[in-house]
């Protein structure tokens, strides 16, 4: 099932959200849920809140076009363990921000451990567009947007022009 995404700005997407304690038939369906709407948006990474729960789930695919199989992932209680000293710029975007991208500077290598959909622990290190979305998704965990990287001029007319665009959308 498709899942409606908040858009910024919205209270839900400034929260801390809770460790997961244990897997469930229930988080298997929200993750199911949060891939199909990630796939369908089209986005590579969807977080738990951007969909209005505020748990500590993610899920990820960064494989572009139709040469290369899907990779879905999905992360239950992800972390950064480490991460590089070099640094990667990425223009980055957000299905809670359409069509709004900007510059991120972030560690261009991280360690991510997790839980995956069946429960086991897994640990990797990505690099490229993957280690930006993972980082960009956790980000989302802890309340924070990638706009929060940015000066604030920068950061204010990116939300005035999403308050304008919710209020076009909720008129229509
Ligand atoms: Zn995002």
């Amino acid at each position: 099932m498709k899942r409606k995404i908040l858009l910024h700005p919205d209270p839900r997407l400034k929260k801390v959200c809770a460790p997961l304690p244990d897997l469930n038939d229930e988080l298997r369906a929200l993750a199911d849920d949060m891939l199909q709407t990630m796939y369908e948006a089209p986005g590579v990474g969807l977080a738990a809140p951007q969909v209005g729960i505020l748990q500590r789930l993610v899920v990820m695919d960064c494989i572009k076009g139709d040469t290369e199989a899907p990779r879905p992932m999905v992360m239950f209680n992800p972390e950064i363990v480490s991460a590089s000293d070099e640094l990667n710029v990425y223009e980055e975007g957000c299905l809670s921000l359409p069509d709004q991208y900007a510059d991120v500077t972030r560690p261009a290598e991280v360690e991510v451990r997790w839980m995956d959909r069946d429960g086991n622990a897994q640990q990797q290190v990505f690099d490229g567009l993957w280690a930006t979305c993972a980082q960009h998704e956790i980000d989302h965990l802890d309340g924070k947007l990638f706009i929060d990287y940015l000066k604030p001029l920068k950061r204010q007319m990116m939300t005035r022009k999403m308050v304008k665009m919710k209020r076009e959308l909720a008129r229509s």
